[in-house]
């Protein structure tokens, strides 16, 4: 796969690159998280890495910025000539995108300034649309923003080229928003024996099936995880979308930690669970596992209730996760519905008896 190389982009505009103070993080940022990206390197720059080189001259940015007739941000493209500013492509494909150089900001309402090297500069991108729609050549992705990389949006960038995982291409063809993440491995606290690792971590935003994913209940925003667990969180959304849910409020995905009271190793410490705390409902109040769940009762009371044991059935009945425990199963669960995968498990916590098949897995 050839490397991204975007060098000289500044020169491409008479201004939009530099001096600009990128605005604070508001991102929820996970504890625990490495932090840090790898470059999406599959992006090329059409015409190739040696007239993107040229470009820096300055004669060739007079000529770029600004002429009228040319499209912006956004609009499908084959080559630059097409484009305000570049043309940018996946590795091999025909069609993509163009895009506008920044420094942390864009000018145009809706856009986002992409870091797609991991430097502080990068290309203005639109924000994708309802459903996740993007112009033709272009896919609804996850990036960071250029300088300030722990600030993520789900933006349309250029159709993805080759070197993407098996998992990875699975999300593309179900519609999924990702981008590559990076978990250098690391231990939990006062477990040098145990190794935190995430295999093919991916980051995920923020809205799957119309079912946004909000950590800490706040705005929807991308979150880390195994690309494994990402497959699963989508079919978590079409299983929730159908029984009502506009929005997933969870408290928690990777977090490198052994289980409470043990010294195993949590399925969170792999990116593969996630600890939910309550629905927003489409239609109705929000459902809150602490306020709404029945404990040991089998066959709840309330509406409420009765809506909270239905998703944890069904993502138990459907496969979903390979383990889901309910505040039946504990204390420490009093609050969250605690999914994973687990492997070689199927359980669902439930009653005062606890439905048991297999074994638990973490919490
Ligand atoms: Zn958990």
């Amino acid at each position: 796969m050839r490397a991204l190389v975007i060098l000289g982009q500044c020169a491409l505009m008479a201004s939009g690159c530099g001096g600009r103070t990128p605005p604070e993080p508001s991102e929820n940022v996970k504890d625990g998280a490495a932090g840090g990206l790898q470059p999406l390197g599959e992006v090329a720059m059409a015409g190739g890495g040696a007239d993107v080189q040229e470009a820096g001259s300055e004669g060739r940015a007079a000529g770029l910025a600004g002429l009228d007739g040319r499209a912006g941000a956004g609009a499908p493209c084959e080559d630059d000539a097409g484009c305000e500013g570049r043309c940018l492509k996946g590795e091999g494909a025909a069609s993509g995108l163009c895009a506008t150089p920044c420094g942390g900001v864009c000018e145009r309402a809706g856009d986002f300034c992409a870091s797609l090297s991991g430097g502080s500069e990068g290309w203005c991108a639109p924000r994708c649309g309802d459903q996740g729609a993007c112009p033709a050549g272009s896919r609804c992705a996850v990036a960071e923003r250029a300088g300030s990389p722990e600030q993520r949006e789900v933006v349309c960038l250029p159709a993805r080229g080759e070197g993407a995982t098996a998992c990875q291409r699975q999300l593309d063809a179900l519609g999924v928003a990702w981008m590559r993440g990076r978990v250098a491995p690391s231990h939990p606290e006062g477990s040098p024996g145990h190794l935190c690792e995430v295999r093919d971590p991916v980051w995920v935003g923020g809205t799957l099936h119309g079912v946004a994913l909000s950590p800490g209940g706040g705005a929807p925003s991308p979150d880390l995880m195994s690309c494994e667990m990402a497959l699963a969180v989508e079919k978590m959304s079409r299983v929730l979308s159908q029984k009502g849910v506009a929005r997933v409020q969870h408290i928690g995905v990777y977090s490198c930690r052994t289980l409470r009271g043990s010294d195993r190793l949590s399925q969170h410490a792999l990116g593969s669970a996630m600890d939910i705390v309550g629905f927003e409902m489409r239609r109705g109040p929000t459902i809150s596992v602490q306020r709404h769940w029945e404990k040991d009762r089998v066959e709840p009371r309330t509406r409420q209730g009765q809506v909270l044991l239905e998703i944890a059935r069904a993502l138990h009945e459907e496969f979903v996760f390979n383990v889901v425990l309910t505040p039946d199963y504990n204390a420490a669960h009093a609050d969250h519905l605690h999914v994973d995968l687990s492997p070689d498990r199927h359980f669902l916590s439930l009653g005062p008896d606890q439905a048991l098949l297999g074994f638990p897995g973490g919490d």
